[in-house]
């Protein structure tokens, strides 16, 4: 009872920022409850993928704890804030029976709609196809999920950043500078392309640069462009390796980024002089009055997804696990899709000792081939991009027949029948 009593008050007044925080509140001092030391499943990262497994977790009676190194969950936003319709998102994964629903967004988190995307080639040629997508305020989404999974009794430890995960599932994390640790019996990983749950298993992705796109976004007002299209830009002097991207929000507020490899570009030239590039120079017309709002970097995992992404009593999820459509840099619905898939077999497994490798079959086969497409589809285009004159050459043959399949995680046989001829014979002679 001493002790007790002890522990409370050692953590009540020394370990200050340490509490278990609701979601919605941006203060340091919590009005919440106490840490306690052994959770049934621990999720790192209070991302999509991670509020969606915990909520279906905490729903099924297991005590659950999320931790994420940011203060509030959701900001800074790092995401074109992008998330097809789910309509699209049936075009998309025609096979996955979850997405349409897992993606479902209600509408007081929904800024602006768009109805096309509109590719722009190096030199300037257009081709444009219909794509419908809510562009939401992903803060305000993440939070709203995050406020479902603690509404069913997760808890959320906030400002705590995960440093390590031993062989029995010991998290040590750091918050407001010391050291504490916790025990799950199983643990998530939902702590996106840096995760250092994956580390822990020895299959993160960080090792390949390749495997990496480095993105800057800005969100800026007084930004003149169509408000029903999404542009993507491709250009060796604007996104090697990858493309930029002009995302409408409403209002004339746009989220306007790229997102490139280094492993593709043949200059070390900082993120910052491309985007500014492309805005200042490429989309200039569009600016009037504008103004800088924010901005933010981070990395995109385009590698596909990791060969395993479960051990005996952990699983990966989201970006953690190569969730991401490399052909576009979306991971939005495979984060979220994944996180119900990966609640009900983590519940199965810890209830009946059901296999874990029903979790990788069956996000294998809602989403898995597509995964994969894009990421063959982005080799494709590595072979062309370093070349601007390639590139244009490629996407005026393709045209919007081909190049609509493209974005959309698929790879139409002529293009991947002609693409290993056509790269070839474009090398040797331009
Ligand atoms: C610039 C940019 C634009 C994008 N635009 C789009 C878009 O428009 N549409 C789309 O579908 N996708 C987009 N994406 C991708 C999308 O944001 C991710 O795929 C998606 O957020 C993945 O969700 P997640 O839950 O797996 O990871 P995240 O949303 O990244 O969440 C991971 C969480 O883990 C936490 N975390 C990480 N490490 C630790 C640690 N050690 N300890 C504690 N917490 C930790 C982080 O703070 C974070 O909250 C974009 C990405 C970027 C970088």
């Amino acid at each position: 009872m001493v002790e007790v009593t002890l522990r409370l008050f050692f953590f009540l007044f020394f370990k200050k920022g340490l509490y278990l925080r609701p979601v919605h509140s941006s203060r340091m001092v919590s009005d919440g409850f106490s840490l306690t030391e052994s959770y049934d499943v621990a999720v790192v990262g209070a991302g999509p993928a991670g509020s969606t497994v915990s909520k279906i977790l905490a729903e099924q009676g297991f005590n659950t704890i999320v931790i994420d190194r940011k203060s509030r969950i959701g900001v800074p936003v790092q995401c074109g804030e992008l998330i097809p319709t789910p309509t699209e998102a049936h075009r998309l994964f025609p096979k996955s029976k979850i997405m349409p629903q897992a993606i479902h967004v209600h509408s007081k988190f929904i800024t602006n709609k768009t109805r096309a995307i509109r590719l722009i080639s190096p030199n300037g040629s257009v081709f444009e196809f219909p794509f419908e997508a809510n562009i939401v305020d992903r803060a305000r989404f993440d939070q709203h999920l995050a406020s479902l999974a603690e509404n069913e009794g997760a808890r959320f430890l906030l400002g705590s950043i995960v440093k390590r995960r031993s062989s029995t599932n010991e998290l040590t994390f750091t918050n407001d500078g010391s050291e504490n640790s916790i025990k799950a019996k199983f643990v998530v990983g939902a702590d996106g392309a840096h995760s250092i749950v994956a580390k822990s298993l020895g299959v993160n992705y960080i090792h390949n640069v390749a495997n990496l796109s480095q993105s800057l976004q800005y969100v800026m007002s007084g930004v003149d462009v169509d408000p029903t299209v999404v542009e993507m830009h491709f250009g060796s002097e604007i996104a090697p390796g990858g493309y930029a991207w002009v995302i409408p929000k409403g209002d004339r507020v746009a989220n306007i980024g790229f997102g490139m490899r280094r492993s593709i570009a043949k200059d070390n030239v900082p993120l910052r002089t491309y985007l500014d590039r492309f805005v200042f120079k490429t989309i200039a017309s569009s600016l009037k009055n504008f103004k800088i709002v924010s901005r933010v970097g981070a990395i995109i995992p385009v590698g596909g997804p990791l060969k395993k992404t479960w051990s005996k009593d952990v699983l990966l999820i989201g970006d953690a696990a190569g969730h991401v459509m490399a052909s576009n840099g979306g991971g939005i619905p495979t984060a979220l899709c994944g996180g119900v898939i990966a609640g009900y077999a983590i519940s199965k497994h810890l209830n009946m000792d059901y296999p874990l490798s029903e979790y990788e079959n069956k996000w294998r086969l809602e989403f898995g081939s597509e995964l994969d497409t894009a990421v063959r589809v982005l080799k494709i285009a590595d072979s062309v991009m370093p070349s601007d004159t390639n590139t244009d050459i490629c996407m005026r043959l393709a045209g919007v027949k081909f190049l609509e399949p493209l974005i959309r995680c698929q790879l139409p046989l002529p293009v991947d029948l002609a693409s290993k001829t056509l790269v070839k014979i474009l090398n040797r002679f331009l």
